[in-house]
């Protein structure tokens, strides 16, 4: 089965557009992109084309490199203070001289649409409930699309241990009680992991690192890795022709948890706005 996020994030798109048109308010994004970094650029684009489909207003912030960190922080604290908007995304990563643990700390948690603040993760961490990131919320949504397939019990491993993915999307696993465990650059075995699991999602970003033989019949795949060849070509993490008839069910990339992460900063988005303006 082919996991295909890109028709449920069409579909589900268009039932939060028809939600917000209900609402008294219109919620905002500000998206903060930092430099000229072209793929941001596409990411940062890509999210302002979804808003506008479901109805939320986006504000983008376009800086230049050479900012400071002090100035960067300034610019957060006005939108921190605007009413017209309730998300803020600040597009990663920065430019190397930019303080980012800084920068996440200081988006009001109240706005952090991404929930990369250490509050909202530590609530993430903790169980209480409350904003998950928009790609693990996005992953989490397409594994509740497989029938039959309940992650309780099961064996997941989760390779790589990012903030933004690999952790919380682990602890995720872990609260609805399947038995985990995250492979990182360091870890030796990766097969043998692998073999272990019924569930396998892998955020490295290294083309085809799982091979055919590395996956046994029946494992859930969802990949969240992104790689593009110098010819343009993109790839996911998952050697997805070898994997596509052996797996239960498998995400593609593009048009797996790609779409899925851009419908969740939308999902997000609202949810705040409903919080804010309540
Ligand atoms: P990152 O570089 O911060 O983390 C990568 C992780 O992979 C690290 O924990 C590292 O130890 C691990 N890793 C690297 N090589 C490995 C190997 N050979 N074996 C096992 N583990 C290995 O990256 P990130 O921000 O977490 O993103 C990971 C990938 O996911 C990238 O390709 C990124 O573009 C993609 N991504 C996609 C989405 C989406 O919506 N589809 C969202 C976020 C990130």
């Amino acid at each position: 089965m082919i996991l295909d996020g890109k028709s449920l994030a069409v579909s589900e798109t268009k039932k939060l557009a028809a939600e917000i048109k209900n609402r008294p308010f219109t919620p905002g994004l500000a998206t903060v992109l930092v430099g000229e970094d072209p793929a941001s650029r596409i990411y940062v684009g890509a999210k302002m084309k979804a808003c506008a489909e479901a109805g939320i207003a986006s504000f983008p912030l376009s800086l230049p490199a050479s900012i400071s960190t002090e100035g960067l922080l300034g610019e957060i604290s006005k939108l921190n203070a605007r009413k017209d908007v309730h998300g803020i995304l600040v597009q990663l990563p920065l430019p190397a001289h930019i303080d980012e643990e800084a920068v996440i700390e200081a988006i009001a948690p109240s706005k952090d649409v991404d929930c990369f603040h250490p509050f909202n993760i530590g609530r993430l961490f903790s169980g209480y409930g409350g904003l998950i990131p928009c790609t693990p919320a996005g992953i989490l949504h397409l594994i509740g699309t497989v029938p039959l397939f309940s992650l309780e019990g099961k064996k997941a491993l989760m390779i790589g241990a990012s903030n933004i993915v690999g952790k919380p999307m682990g602890i995720l696993l872990l609260n609805k009680k399947a038995t985990l465990t995250v492979a990182h650059k360091a870890t030796k075995d990766l097969k043998e992991l692998c073999l272990w699991a019924d569930i396998i999602i892998s955020a490295t970003g290294v083309p085809r690192l799982i091979k055919g033989s590395m996956v046994n019949e029946g494992t859930v795949l969802i990949d969240v890795g992104i790689h593009r060849s110098a010819s343009g070509e993109i790839c996911g993490d998952f050697d997805f022709s070898a994997l596509k008839d052996k797996a239960l069910a498998l995400t593609p990339v593009p048009g797996g948890v790609g779409p899925m992460t851009i419908l969740y900063l939308l999902k997000n988005t609202l949810g705040l706005a409903d919080l804010l303006e309540a």
